[in-house]
């Protein structure tokens, strides 16, 4: 009845995950627990980046929410200093922070910068992106099923398309024999919801040079791919060499706390705030900001960069080992605690079986065919052989 009553309050357009929706009562670390007490192995929730409902985030939460909140067009030190916390793990190129509350208002805020400084309209997404709910990013995201803006190009991810740079050329060709010029690519650095393609290393370099090339912004989206997740870098554009314009985040950034921003070159915000002013009424207000440095002092403090690094290169070898004996497995991707394992007969099935056998994780890609393993950080090697033996039992091991 909370099915039927959550249709009724909530409308069709939402969707739950699994053909038993798991109903969880409470967070600690990588387990989600139901109102029996079970434990649930959690591989697939990058928002509890640094653990559910971490002590310290918590802390830091509860403190400042207790001392301050408030919009923020007052002043205050603790969006400062996140702030420049954060520019410490970005290129140097970029200097200046801007702060929302979604991915999706971070990445709307890139298009508007990049529309302003370009003077261009016309964008090129992967073909099957994600980026955002907002009227504009919905148009620039072919997952969702409706048609794109008619100033928007998509084409096909890296893994799938060896000529990424070449067809990026000819979406922004394309966009100029229609009479519209090119603002930017709005790109995934892990290619998400495409299917999850994180390798060669540098497969960006050649997007980024023909992007500038032609006049445009390379926004990086990192919704899905920052803080940590891919092991070697901070940031998921790092680990291919490239330096963006602009750089969206959100998801992790807060561990659960709605936190999200836009960092960029200081000539583009300078530009956007000669012509315009901008306040978001709860982006980077003081509770926000204070658990935004929480979580990065635990992912310091925690080494969880490291850790994505060390128990997802684990972690990819039992998928391989697994993908040497179950025929279904058709290919393994990703980097650090994103990882993607393509199976020939669709994932559904597999990821249902896993959630009754109490590990959760979901699909990707445009036939839903990719299991997506996005674990919190602190995922240990333990919780690592859990998911492979489960999955082994449920490939039919
Ligand atoms: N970009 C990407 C790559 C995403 O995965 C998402 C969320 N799934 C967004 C943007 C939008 O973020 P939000 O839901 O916080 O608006």
């Amino acid at each position: 009845m909370m099915i039927e009553r959550r249709h009724r309050l909530l409308g069709p357009a939402y969707r739950l995950f699994y053909d038993e929706p798991f109903h969880p009562v409470r967070g600690a670390g990588v387990w989600l627990y139901d109102a029996a007490g079970t434990a649930y192995l959690d591989a697939y929730n990058n928002v509890a980046s640094v653990g559910h409902c971490h002590p310290r985030v918590v802390a830091a939460l509860a403190a400042q929410s207790a001392r301050l909140n408030t919009h923020t067009r007052y002043l205050d030190d603790t969006v400062l200093d996140y702030a420049e916390r954060l520019l410490a793990t970005l290129p140097d190129a970029l200097q200046t922070m801007m702060f929302t509350c979604t991915g999706s208002e971070a990445n709307d805020l890139a298009l508007r910068i990049a529309r302003m400084v370009t003077g261009g309209a016309g964008f090129v997404v992967t073909e099957n992106a994600y980026h955002g709910v907002t009227s504009a990013l919905a148009e620039m995201s072919p997952s969702l099923g409706l048609p794109l803006g008619a100033h928007v190009r998509s084409i096909a991810a890296p893994g799938k398309s060896a000529e990424f740079a070449s067809d990026l050329q000819a979406a922004i060709d394309d966009l100029s024999a229609a009479g519209i010029r090119f603002a930017g690519f709005l790109c995934d650095s892990i290619f998400a919801s495409d299917g999850i393609f994180s390798d060669p290393v540098g497969l960006l370099q050649s997007a980024i040079e023909t992007t500038h090339r032609n006049g445009g912004l390379y926004i990086a989206d990192e919704v899905q791919s920052g803080f940590g997740r891919t092991g070697s870098h901070m940031w998921g554009f790092a680990r291919h060499g490239v330096v963006p314009d602009m750089v969206s985040m959100g998801k992790p950034m807060g561990d659960g706390h709605p936190l999200a921003g836009l960092a960029m070159r200081p000539d583009l915000s300078a530009r956007f705030g000669a012509e315009t002013r901008y306040f978001n009424t709860f982006g980077g207000n003081p509770v926000s900001s204070a658990v935004g440095i929480a979580v990065l002092d635990v992912m310091a403090d925690e080494e969880l960069q490291q850790n994505a690094a060390e128990v997802g290169a684990y972690l990819k070898a039992g998928l391989q080992s697994l993908a040497g004996q179950h025929e279904t497995i058709t290919d393994i991707r990703g980097a650090g605690l994103y990882l993607g394992v393509e199976l020939r007969d669709g994932a559904a099935a597999v990821v249902n079986q896993m959630r009754a056998k109490r590990v959760l994780l979901s699909a990707a890609g445009p036939q839903g065919n990719v299991l997506k393993i996005r674990p919190p950080l602190v995922f240990s090697r333990e919780n690592a052989d859990q998911l492979l033996s489960v999955l082994d039992e449920c490939l039919g091991g």
